[in-house]
């Protein structure tokens, strides 16, 4: 990974160019910088798909956004003209492209791309929130359909999607997370968290019963994948919900589909969210008076210590690079 000039894009008629203000980093830029990602993609490229910047530029076609602008970028880019994407489900286009290339000065995308930044939000702010809590949003709210009455247990409930998760639902009296540290189980609880479940030293299932008073949970969100299916289907309740987005524990899990069918239980997959989730994200966390979770801000300069810092899995919450070169 290395810093170097490249020569400015041209913008298009739709197009806007952003100054890039700060940029959300997650475990996709580990995983492309290490060539593990789940999609081939071929250096040289940039990293960062997380983007939320200031408006300089912008094409004779754009409409919706003016010079000075605070806009974040919604980072699933759909083909706009299959099934999913005139539903504006473009998170679920087989054609879709990722927004990459917000380690940089500047930004250029399709204004149908953008959202205005909230006043309440400042640009680290909106940086935080594209992958991490779009794909919370969507495993909760999409997916699983939770409500206040649910009893939800997170795995990898210190991780960006983690908390992000944790803040969504908001409900921290039936919120049950799961962490592999005491000095992550103390981080958890210092977001208000009451039940913290250490599964080094602590049997999970034993632990879950006692809390839900041998019921079980409604919701488990397990952004780690095979960690998280051991006793899954004892954890649920009848008609309980797991849903998953990531597999960095191991992506093979066994299932007896006995206990499936007899309890009646769903499992879905999450995969980011679309912009009107986006914008639903924002302003769910508005009315609840909530900000994202930020661990810790770098600067630009320091992009390679901040992926070091990500790649250490010690944070709670995410991690941002600040753009102040300008
Ligand atoms: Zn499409």
């Amino acid at each position: 990974m290395k810093l170097q000039d490249v020569p400015s894009a041209k913008i298009k008629m739709s197009e806007v160019r952003i100054q890039i203000k700060a940029c959300g980093l997650n475990n996709k830029d580990l995983f492309i910088s290490k060539g593990v990602y789940f999609r081939t993609m071929s250096p040289p490229l940039t990293l960062g798909s997380d983007i939320a910047g200031i408006v300089v530029e912008i094409g004779q076609e754009v409409t919706n956004f003016k010079i000075g602008d605070r806009v974040v970028v919604s980072p699933i880019i759909g083909c706009g003209d299959c099934e999913q994407c005139l539903r504006e489900e473009e998170n679920k286009c087989n054609r879709y492209e990722s927004a990459l290339g917000g380690l940089a000065e500047e930004f250029v995308i399709s204004q149908n791309q953008l959202l205005k930044i909230p006043d309440n939000f400042d640009y680290a702010d909106a940086a935080a929130l594209p992958i991490a809590y779009l794909t919370a949003w969507n495993m909760l709210y999409n997916k699983a359909k939770v409500t206040k009455k649910d009893t939800v247990l997170f795995w990898g409930g210190t991780s960006g999607v983690g908390t992000a998760g944790i803040l969504l639902f908001n409900q921290y009296q039936n919120t049950i997370a799961i962490a592999g540290s005491e000095e992550k189980v103390e981080k958890l609880k210092s977001l208000g968290v009451k039940h913290v479940i250490n599964y080094k030293n602590e049997d999970v299932y034993e632990r879950v019963m006692a809390l839900t008073k041998d019921e079980g949970v409604d919701v488990i969100f397990d952004p780690v994948g095979k960690a998280a299916w051991s006793k899954n289907l004892d954890l649920l309740k009848n008609n309980g919900r797991h849903v998953n987005c990531a597999r960095s524990s191991g992506a093979e899990a066994t299932i007896d589909l006995g206990k499936l069918f007899a309890k009646q239980i769903a499992i879905y997959g999450a995969k980011s969210g679309t912009k009107k989730d986006l914008q639903n994200v924002m302003d769910h966390l508005k009315r609840i008076h909530k900000k994202p979770i930020i661990d810790k801000t770098f600067f630009f300069k320091q992009a390679k210590d901040a992926l070091h810092y990500l790649e250490n899995e010690r944070q709670l919450g995410k991690v941002v690079v600040i753009n102040e070169s300008k």
